[in-house]
């Protein structure tokens, strides 16, 4: 019995495998066919000053419109992505797109907006970004004011990929931190990081009220990073209880539903007069 148990177990188990398989192939395809069809689009979402609520910069998110599966998220399709060798590209789409918004960004929101752009792991693990972003830089110098690049703590495993933040950072990119408190960095590391901005997860705004000590340790955080020159900003911040308190802990900036979703950059300035505009996906 209990083998027959095991058994079946065992072939619902491939059967659910296959299944995976089959959809990450599917999804292989027709991410290549959407580079081709140009299917990817990039959002942009507010990020405001945490005192005056005024919009400092945006986050630019990618967004894939499927001919009949509607929006796919980017936490589904850039794991794929990033598997099958086709981040770099992606990647590369989403850094020119941004670079081909910010005249209009900077003509409507003031021209010390800046535009902040995630990078995956992978683009940083050769040259190709690094040779394409001095390039730009080397005709476009200024460039560099108006750009932040949003890089993960896993990056700092490999020796070439720190150099290559390095010499970004040297160029004049800002370097922010995403996705702080996700891994297992510690603050002892983000000391010899080479960043600029530290970005508090979602996580632990969202936990923010929870205990007094999920409180206190947000509140050191964001001491801490002030103690070493990094801005904070605090992401997923929803409700004017966890602003309110973002904001007297010091945090300097602040992105969250509450201010303004993500919008294609058409919608922009009618997003951030209303934060109960919804994204359009
Ligand atoms: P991320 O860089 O941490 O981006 C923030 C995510 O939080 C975005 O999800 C944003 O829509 C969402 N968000 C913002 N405010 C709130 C809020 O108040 N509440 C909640 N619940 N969520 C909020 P999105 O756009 O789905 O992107 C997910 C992740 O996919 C990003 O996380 C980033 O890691 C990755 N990603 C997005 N665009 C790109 C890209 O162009 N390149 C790369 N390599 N990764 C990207
Ligand atoms: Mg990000
Ligand atoms: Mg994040
Ligand atoms: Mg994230």
């Amino acid at each position: 019995q209990a083998k027959e148990a095991k058994r079946s177990a065992c072939v619902l188990y491939s059967l659910e495998m296959e299944k995976d398989g089959r959809v990450r192939y599917e999804l292989e395809t027709e991410l290549r066919r959407a580079i081709e069809m140009d299917d990817f689009m990039v959002y942009y979402q507010a990020i405001v000053d945490s005192k005056t609520h005024k919009v400092t910069s945006f986050e630019a998110l990618i967004r894939w419109q499927h001919r009949d599966q509607g929006f796919i998220p980017p936490s589904v399709f850039i794991p794929i992505a990033e598997d099958v060798g086709l981040i770099n590209e992606i990647g590369l789409f989403v850094l020119k797109r941004v670079i081909n918004d910010l005249d209009y960004l900077k003509e409507t929101f003031g021209s010390s907006i800046q535009v902040s752009v995630n990078l995956s792991p992978n683009q940083l693990k050769d040259s190709e970004l690094t040779d394409y972003l001095s390039a730009l830089v080397a005709s476009e110098p200024s460039i560099t004011q108006y750009m932040v690049l949003e890089i993960i703590e896993s990056v700092f495993v490999d020796d070439a990929s720190v150099h290559r933040i390095e010499r970004l950072r040297a160029m004049g990119f800002l370097i922010s931190l995403d996705d702080f408190g996700t891994g297992f960095s510690s603050l002892s590391h983000i000391s010899r990081m080479p960043i600029d901005i530290l970005k508090i997860d979602q996580s632990f705004v969202s936990k923010m009220f929870d205990t007094e000590r999920d409180q206190k340790l947000l509140k050191n955080i964001v001491t801490i990073a002030k103690d070493l020159d990094l801005k904070t900003i605090a992401e997923g911040v929803e409700t004017e209880g966890q602003q309110a308190l973002l904001s007297a802990i010091g945090c300097s900036s602040l992105q969250g539903y509450l201010f303004a979703r993500p919008v294609p950059i058409e919608s922009l300035d009618v997003s951030l007069l209303s934060s109960k505009v919804s994204e359009q996906s």
